[in-house]
């Protein structure tokens, strides 16, 4: 199931970031390995309750699904279809074919759609009111990435790599940060932690060793051990001798100067979905961690992929070096500590399509969102549990207008 995701995910993968996008997923040339595409959607389950949310919010959540139900239920209008307590389906063909195109993005500017066509479908029926806007795409998109993020504004942090603000125009909205589209899943999840951190990660400097291997705007080959990807540290161990501490190691056969280093599996660009916490650099670039939290970050160098297996991946590199926190202080500027307001986020998931969608599809969407947003526990964790509990995240979408 591993290796078919990869591959799948794989043929949507270009090059390199284009420096005008860098929300984007990494497409076009295969990255390192198959198995760096780690699947977005096809994680094993966490045991029940492991990282679950431990106190829920605010409504149970009742799912209405028909329109002008009365006084106990929501009330609507077309082109509302559906309305739940944390989702909507809106019936708009333009907007579904616009989202489902963004995931097909092929790499050449201007073919992906802006998405503003989604953005004023969705105000044309609901306030200005959230910060994210999670499409789900009304089915499947056959090569389509499993999620994209698209800013629409975004406060100029020099401390995190983000030297100039955005603020895109005629998108129906002065307060969203980003559209975020996501494949359809039958199982109810996607990479929606993932994309909602592309607000803040990862643009660092190059020059600290990050985004390598071609994963753009991800950690890439290095102990990030995040939701943009990276391995476990404390996984990190010589091939030979065996368990050795990386720097016992001894070199490859033939290569003097060169090791191998092996490290539980891992993806360079995305880790397990929803079910993998932000790690301490992640929650330090959006600003809900102090610099000392940070510990230093190791990084192979001039790493490659040697291969992988069922639970294994093989780096060879010249020895392993480190980016510490104070460096990324340096090269960029102290990360100022998120405000109340930027801690106490909103988001609408919506599904645009062209006929009603099933009471089955719906429910899924509105569970999806309702265990994101930390209003219902699921079999994943909520953005709020992923942070620690630093932040939250609410999903509940609230009245349309009239
Ligand atoms: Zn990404």
């Amino acid at each position: 199931m591993r290796g078919s995701i990869a591959l799948a995910c794989l043929l949507t993968l270009t090059a390199c970031e284009a420096p005008r996008d860098p929300d984007r997923e990494p497409t076009g040339q295969a990255p390192v390995t198959p198995k760096q595409t780690p699947p977005a959607v096809e994680t094993p389950e966490e045991p029940e309750g492991a990282t679950g949310p431990t106190a829920m919010t605010g409504a149970t959540g009742s799912t209405g699904t028909s329109g002008m139900t009365g006084a106990t239920g929501p009330t609507f209008l077309p082109p509302i279809a559906k309305l739940s307590d944390y989702a909507v389906n809106i019936i708009d063909s333009a907007a579904a074919a616009e989202a489902a195109k963004f995931l097909k993005y092929d790499g050449t500017a201007g073919t992906d759609g802006d998405l503003r066509v989604v953005t004023k479908a969705f105000y044309k029926e609901f306030p200005d009111a959230f910060d994210y806007i999670y499409v789900i795409t009304q089915a499947d998109v056959p090569g389509g990435d499993y999620g994209r993020s698209k800013p629409i504004h975004r406060a100029a942090i020099a401390s995190i790599g983000h030297a100039q603000a955005v603020n895109l125009t005629d998108y129906g909205t002065t307060r969203l940060k980003n559209v975020i589209v996501l494949k359809w899943s039958a199982k109810g999840s996607g990479p929606t932690a993932h994309e909602t951190l592309h607000s803040w990660g990862m643009h660092l400097d190059a020059t600290l060793g990050f985004g390598t291997n071609n994963v753009g705007s991800h950690w890439g080959l290095v102990g990030a051990n995040g939701q943009h990807g990276g391995f476990d540290p404390a996984t990190l161990r010589c091939q030979s001798p065996k368990s050795a501490t990386p720097l016992d190691c001894n070199p490859i056969a033939g290569q003097p100067g060169r090791f191998r280093y092996l490290v539980a599996s891992f993806g360079t660009f995305a880790n397990g979905g929803d079910t993998k916490p932000f790690s301490p650099i992640e929650l330090y670039l959006m600003g809900l961690v102090p610099a000392a939290d940070v510990q230093p970050i190791l990084r192979p160098k001039n790493a490659t992929s040697a291969g992988v297996d069922a639970t294994t991946d093989s780096i060879d590199a010249d020895g392993i070096e480190q980016t510490t926190v104070q460096q990324v202080v340096a090269k960029h500027g102290a990360r100022p500590a998120a405000t109340a307001a930027e801690k106490t986020l909103t988001g609408a998931f919506v599904v645009f399509s062209d006929a009603t969608l099933s009471d089955e599809k719906f429910a899924l969407v509105d569970e999806w969102a309702a265990v994101f947003g930390h209003h219902r526990q699921g079999k994943r964790p909520s953005f709020q549990t992923l942070t620690g509990g630093r932040a939250t995240l609410s999903t509940a979408i609230g009245d349309p207008l009239p």
